[in-house]
């Protein structure tokens, strides 16, 4: 079957259907919208793109991607250094920064544990949460992880890891709807849950 665009093109829709929540039939329309509106839409964000690209790194505390490292919230002086909220993703904290209720550290697991996709604590950043629990002595862990299999399976897992470390481990009430992601949630329901945490 002919390609029905040229390669340049077919390059750029097969690189946006890779995105989340494109499938190649999004990612047609996408390109097309980004072909026609050239100066609005098409350069700023090529311009955009390799600009995170080349300034964007990951917090060597926290894990979140950011422009510099230690990132904003890491060397935040206001921030509660005794509280750390533990997400699966940069998306789920910038959830819970929209709602406004958390005023403590984060750290980004970068996934979660999953027998059936082969991810382990080592491709976590598990080790480095333990460390920091233990050198900064923060009093509270509260474990914002998906209501999924796997995220209740890491739930469980980081709370063995900690135990015995001394730190309070809570989770997240649940207002979050099973199988919920915390980045689809309106702030209300995340402000609720933030306050009605329970011992994990
Ligand atoms: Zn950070």
């Amino acid at each position: 079957m002919a390609a029905s665009a040229g390669p340049e093109i077919e390059r750029l829709i097969a690189l946006l259907a890779k995105l989340p929540g494109l499938g190649p039939r999004s990612a047609r329309r996408a390109a097309l919208q980004l072909l026609k509106k050239r100066d609005q839409l098409l350069v700023p964000l090529a311009a955009a793109m390799t600009e995170a690209a080349e300034k964007v790194v990951a917090c060597s505390v926290c894990g979140t991607p950011d422009t510099r490292d230690p990132c904003a919230i890491c060397s935040d002086p206001a921030r509660d250094d005794g509280l750390i909220c533990v997400v699966e993703e940069a998306g789920a904290l910038w959830a819970m920064e929209r709602s406004g209720a958390f005023r403590g550290r984060y750290h980004v697991m970068g996934g979660l544990l999953s027998a059936l996709d082969g991810v382990g604590p080592d491709q976590l950043r598990v080790a480095e949460l333990v460390g920091r629990v233990k050198g900064t002595g923060a009093r509270e862990v509260v474990l914002a992880l998906p209501a999924t299999v796997d995220g209740q399976t890491t739930a469980h897992y980081l709370a063995e890891r900690l135990s015995g470390s001394g730190v309070e481990i809570t989770s997240l009430a649940r207002g979050v709807p099973v199988g919920g992601d915390l980045d689809w949630l309106d702030d209300g329901t995340i402000v609720q849950a933030l306050r009605a945490r329970r011992p994990a």
